[in-house]
């Protein structure tokens, strides 16, 4: 089972959230057909997407949509995380699965050049029973995910942060997928920056740690260079779930409107529909379609 943790390092003066997401991402890529670059960009989306919700989910209704447009070949990314007792549920959709780029000059697969630069992050916390809403939009800088999502920390929320994603696949699947966020609180020394950056330097890429079987403790101490990180929540799995409903799908037909599902009774009557996030099919005959152009007043 995939793992999420959180950690606290030098006395509380910076926290860490450490995820091994290996399973998930091989789910995904299995769910969505991916290739080695489209596995490589939901990857890194989907953990990201894991470790903020672990911190920014609070309550059971809470959940979080991320959503990435660089303008790039793999079109728009959209996340969503829910939290149900001990277990973090991420779904993700993609508009073209099927982009394979050339590798980079660095032997890297050009997650950068399939997303996009040209285009938005937008982050949107909702609890649907007192719908409240907070929204963080940055600009992508690279669209390598890793880079904008530290870039979001230092605009949108004013806390300085240091964001490593890394999966590792080949034509076989993914062989190791994870991440950390580190972030410095207010009251973090300048040794502490010092040791920290010091840390990175020397620590190995988290997709060769997660690799290399590394326990998400020994990454929190190896990337912070604190021997004594203390865990602080407990530890959560990921995994991929799609909440979807055939009466969502009504919903959405119905707000069509009139005369939209008219022209869809008269020219095909029938409808199929299919989730973005977990490719089923949801069919729908003329006598439904009926039935729900009779629901629009
Ligand atoms: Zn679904």
């Amino acid at each position: 089972m995939d793992r999420i943790a959180k950690f606290l390092a030098y006395e509380g003066r910076a926290i860490l959230v450490c995820a091994n997401t290996t399973k998930l991402v091989e789910e995904i890529r299995k769910l969505h057909d991916l290739t080695p670059t489209t596995t490589a960009v939901l990857g890194r989306f989907s953990t990201i997407s894991g470790m903020i919700g672990f911190t920014e989910i609070k309550e059971k209704d809470d959940f979080l949509t991320i959503q990435i447009n660089g303008q790039g070949p793999v079109g728009n990314l959209i996340s969503i995380v829910r939290r149900d007792e001990n277990v973090s549920k991420v779904k993700v959709s993609i508009d073209n699965p099927h982009v394979e780029l050339p590798l980079k000059s660095n032997g890297k697969l050009d997650v950068g050049g399939a997303v996009g630069t040209n285009g938005f992050l937008n982050i949107i916390n909702k609890n649907e029973i007192t719908d409240s809403n907070y929204n963080g939009l940055v600009p992508l800088v690279s669209g390598e995910i890793a880079e904008d999502f530290t870039e979001y920390f230092a605009k949108s929320k004013q806390k300085p942060a240091v964001v490593a994603l890394g999966v590792l696949v080949n034509k076989d699947g993914v062989k190791a997928s994870g991440g950390y966020m580190i972030q410095l609180m207010p009251d973090a020394t300048e040794e502490d920056i010092l040791n920290i950056e010091k840390a990175l330097e020397k620590a190995p890429t988290i997709s060769k740690m997660i690799e290399n079987n590394t326990s998400l403790e020994q990454i929190a101490k190896t990337v912070t260079g604190d021997e004594n990180v203390l865990i602080l929540a407990q530890e959560l799995s990921l995994k991929y779930e799609c909440d979807c409903t055939r009466e969502r799908f009504e919903r959405g037909l119905i707000s069509l409107g009139k005369e939209e599902l008219n022209k869809i009774i008269e020219q095909d009557g029938m409808a199929d529909t299919v989730c973005h996030f977990c490719n089923k099919k949801y069919h729908f005959s003329k006598e439904d379609l009926e039935k729900l152009l009779k629901e629009i007043k």
